[in-house]
This record gives C-alpha cells, sequence and structure tokens, in this order.
C-alpha cells in the first residue's frame, strides 16, 4: 500500500508493538501523547476504513459532486478517536428519548399551544409566520393526523460545573447524520479492537450505534401503516443535496404533485406513502411561492409527513422555552417521574420580555446564548454580541425581540482531541454535544414505536461557538463509556 497522500505529515511506518506500548499511557484520556509513528497509522487506516464502508460525504471541491452519484467523495471528518463519557449521563440521556418522544406528540396536538405560545415570534420572523399560517389552515379544516412519525435528535451537553447533562435543543425535522454517525462507532469499534495492544482499552465500550437501521426501519413501519404496496416514501431534499436517496425538490413537487379528492398525494405519477423532509427547515428553502405551495399541498394530503406541520413548530426553540416555564409539562405529560426527569435535563430558558433575564444577559452576556427561531447552525448568538444585541432590541423598543430566546449558556469540558479533515490531523482542544436520535409511531392510540435509534457526537474546537458539521464547525465522533 502507498503512503496516502495528505495524511498527517510524512510517510506511514511499521509500527513495532513492543516498544510503542510504553510511549502510550492513557490514550483515551489525552489522545495527544500517542506517540507520531502510531498516530500515523492509526489516520491511515481510519481514512481507509472510511473509503471502504461509506463513511463519505459529497465534496464541494469537485463540481459534479451531488449531481452524479459515486461522483467527487470525500471521507466525512472525523475524530480519529472516541470521546470519553460517563455511563450514568450516557443512560441519562437514552432514557429521556421516550419521554420527548410522547411529550412530542402531546404537544403537537394542542394547536392553541403553539399558535399561543409562537404567536408573538409570529409578527416578527417572516418564516415561522409562514408555517404558522399552514397550520392554521390545518387547524380550520379541522386536519387529523391519525399516522403521526417522528424521527427527532435530542442534544445535551455536559456541564462542567455543575456537572449536569443538560439539554442543547430538540430536533423535529431534517435531523442529520443518522447516516454517518452509526459508522463512525463502526469505525472507532474497529480501530480500538485492531490496535487494543497499543491503546489497552475495549472497544466494548463504544455504544452500538444503529442509527440508520433503525431510523429506516420505522419509515419502512410507517410505510406498512399507510398499507398501500404500490405506494413510495419520498424523500424532500434541497436542489443542491448531497444525500442520495429517492428525492424531489419543493419545487418539483409543486410542479409535479397533486392531492385526489380523497387525499392521497400523488407525485410525478407515484402515490406517495411517506414523507420524509430533509429539507424544508430553513427560509432558503422555500425561495418562491412554489415551495410554500409544495409544502401545504403536503400538508392538507392524507400522506405521512415526517415532521407534520404541528411536529415542525413544536421542535422549535420558542417552544423549548415555553415547556421549560413552570407547571407547562404538567399541561401534556401524567408521570410525575418523567417530568422530573425532562425538567432535570432543561438548561436556563428566557424569553426576552423577562426584564430580569434581560438584564442578566446585558451584564453577563458570557453567560447566555441568544437564539432566533432557526435550524442548521450558525444562527445564534455569544458573547459581547449578546448585549450589544439586547441594548440595540432596548433602544429600538422594536418587537424583533420576539423573535429570539435567551439560554444558560453551557460550558463542557474541553480535552484533548485529534480531529481529522481531508485526510489531514489535527491536535486539537474540544468539546463535544451528544444527540441521541428517537422514532415515534403511532396510529390513533396505538404506539407502534418510541424508541431511542443510536446516537450522534459532534466534537468542535473549544474556540468555536457553534457546532455544525456540514457547516464546518465540528467533526463526527462516537463515545467510549467510562
Ligand atoms: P441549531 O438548531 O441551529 O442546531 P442549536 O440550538 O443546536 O441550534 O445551536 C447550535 C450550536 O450552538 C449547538 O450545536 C452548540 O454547539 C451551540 N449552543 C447552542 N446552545 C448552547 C448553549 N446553551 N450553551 C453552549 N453552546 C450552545
Ligand atoms: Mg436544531
Ligand atoms: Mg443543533
Amino acid at each position: 500500500i502507498n503512503s496516502p497522500p495528505n495524511c498527517g505529515s510524512g510517510s506511514i511506518p511499521e509500527i513495532k508493538t513492543t516498544q510503542q506500548k510504553s510511549f502510550v499511557k492513557n490514550p483515551m484520556s489525552d489522545p495527544h501523547t500517542i506517540d507520531s509513528e502510531l498516530l500515523q497509522k492509526l489516520v491511515y487506516d481510519a481514512l481507509v476504513w472510511s473509503s471502504l464502508h461509506g463513511l463519505v460525504v459529497g465534496d464541494r471541491n469537485v463540481q459534479r459532486s451531488g449531481s452524479i452519484p459515486g461522483v467527487g467523495l470525500v471521507h466525512a471528518p472525523i475524530a480519529l478517536l472516541p470521546y470519553s463519557f460517563p455511563e450514568s449521563h450516557w443512560k441519562q440521556a437514552c432514557e429521556l428519548a421516550p419521554i420527548f418522544n410522547e411529550l412530542v406528540d402531546r404537544v403537537s396536538l394542542d394547536g392553541k399551544f403553539l399558535q399561543d405560545t409562537l404567536s408573538r415570534t409570529k409578527k416578527v420572523d417572516a418564516f415561522t409566520s409562514r408555517l404558522l399560517d399552514i397550520h392554521s389552515r390545518m387547524l380550520q379544516i379541522g386536519k387529523k393526523e391519525d399516522i403521526r412519525l417522528g424521527l427527532h435528535r435530542s442534544d445535551y451537553m455536559l456541564d462542567e460545573n455543575t456537572n449536569l447533562l443538560l439539554q442543547i435543543e430538540l430536533n423535529t425535522i431534517s435531523c442529520s447524520f443518522s447516516g454517518l454517525s452509526c459508522l463512525v462507532s463502526e469505525l472507532h469499534r474497529s480501530l480500538l479492537s485492531q490496535y487494543k495492544e497499543h491503546l489497552g482499552v475495549d472497544f466494548r465500550r463504544i455504544p452500538k450505534n444503529n442509527s440508520a437501521n433503525k431510523f429506516a426501519e420505522v419509515l419502512a413501519k410507517a410505510w406498512m401503516e399507510y398499507n398501500n404496496p404500490s405506494a413510495v416514501v419520498m424523500v424532500v431534499v434541497q436542489p443542491e443535496e448531497r444525500n442520495i436517496a429517492i428525492r424531489k425538490t419543493l419545487a418539483e413537487i409543486d410542479a409535479q404533485g397533486k392531492t385526489l379528492s380523497d387525499g392521497t398525494l400523488v407525485v410525478d405519477g407515484e402515490t406517495v406513502a411517506v414523507i420524509y423532509f430533509r429539507a424544508g427547515y430553513a427560509p432558503n428553502d422555500y425561495p418562491s411561492e412554489s415551495e410554500w405551495k409544495a409544502r401545504l399541498l403536503m400538508e392538507k394530503s392524507v400522506a405521512i409527513k415526517c415532521p407534520s406541520i404541528s411536529y415542525h413548530l413544536t421542535g422549535t426553540k420558542k417552544v423549548q422555552q415555553e415547556l421549560a416555564k413552570p407547571n407547562v409539562l404538567e399541561r401534556f405529560l401524567d408521570n410525575k417521574d418523567d417530568i422530573a426527569k425532562l425538567r432535570a435535563c432543561f438548561a436556563g430558558l428566557w424569553s426576552l420580555d423577562d426584564s430580569n433575564a434581560v438584564k442578566n444577559a446585558i451584564e453577563q452576556p458570557g453567560a447566555f446564548v441568544m437564539k432566533p427561531q432557526r435550524e442548521g447552525g450558525g444562527n445564534n448568538i455569544y458573547g459581547d454580541e449578546v448585549k450589544e444585541t439586547l441594548l440595540r432590541l432596548q433602544k429600538e423598543g422594536s418587537e424583533e425581540e420576539a423573535a429570539y430566546i435567551l439560554m444558560q449558556r453551557i460550558f463542557p469540558k474541553d480535552f484533548p482531541t485529534l480531529l481529522v479533515r481531508e485526510g489531514i490531523y489535527y491536535k486539537e482542544q474540544a468539546i463535544s454535544e451528544l444527540g441521541i436520535f428517537s422514532a415515534y409511531l403511532r396510529n390513533k392510540e396505538k404506539v407502534i414505536v418510541s424508541d431511542q435509534c443510536g446516537y450522534l457526537m459532534r466534537t468542535k474546537v473549544s474556540s468555536s461557538n457553534e457546532g455544525g458539521v456540514a457547516a464546518g464547525f465540528a467533526v463526527l465522533d462516537s463515545l467510549y463509556l467510562t
């Protein structure tokens, strides 16, 4: 095998096993201490594994990537070794998954709660307003979703000072990386197993991760509930999609789609049983009225939507903040233990009409994050900008404040890590965010699935505020239970 071109610096030497052991004291807690020869070998093997197992993404540097399958692929940005994470917090996060599933479903059924919670946001945020318009129309026509499908991801960080696992947000639309995160876990299991002599660790402490299969299985189960063997599962995508599937853009759905008198959705001659939205979560996804027409057409249809407009709105940050208020969870859930478990993972969340919170945030902007109703990373406000923005909003006395919420900033412990991007490894200090995928499927009163479906660990350099992998801030990681 030839040395890979940009794999760290230099060529790939053979490893002398006996010598190596003495170099590596505790590689998992400080991978920076790993001997550079071993490191080269690990990186090389990780890159080979990624190429062979499809741990790859479209390469933006290659023009035809994304339009021609199999052309222009590059290994996904990854952490070379898994992130050490306490088993107790891992279990806590997994236990929360079915409770959040139930919460989303209950909240989604309360149309008035969603409309009221977002009523002030609606005035100043055109995008959320359009989503709410679709939701109101469904309320007006008394639209019922008997079969409800949610594929969610709840994200957490472990706060260093309090040692609490705190929720960052709950995603109910277009949850990314269920396809790749399971591969990263496999890659790490494979590396740890292959190098167990050198690293002295047990690969079985990386939890198995079935995210892709689980999500696919639940989509298939939803399709079965629809009960029409000739109907299809349709994935709504952005025009330049880097994921590969049977797919339609919103504009294509507007051009090729219609509903029959019984509500059946037909797109390009195919009856659609299940719609999975890999797009539609951001204003850019709706460049014209055509895309909004497509969204409304799908919502009115009897196709199973993942997510329905109600599920989508339930995932907004404003709803997250409202649910964290005293006595609000009690409106939706009966089980006291479940409520206590959810509350234990809620960070401080405030509306901007809370003058005390705003005052505190102006005095101590570093302790807060300001968030608009947006998804996909890169939209939040941090540090001094929190103060500046709050002061500006106060001065203008504008209603724009209703577009945001304030959140307690969580500070995870940073740790030394090895990040690999485009074949090159970097020694960095990093922090991590754990996402737990979950699926919920019900048909009327029957809950068919409510499960945890694997996990996503994202690791980013500690100097970066935001955490998007696709946005270039973070890498994919897995976890090593301690
Ligand atoms: P999005 O829906 O765009 O992903 P998030 O609420 O997840 O919005 O925020 C994006 C990123 O910002 C997170 O992945 C995390 O890295 C960081 N972040 C968000 N909220 C906090 C917080 N309260 N404390 C620290 N970091 C945060
Ligand atoms: Mg989100
Ligand atoms: Mg997020």
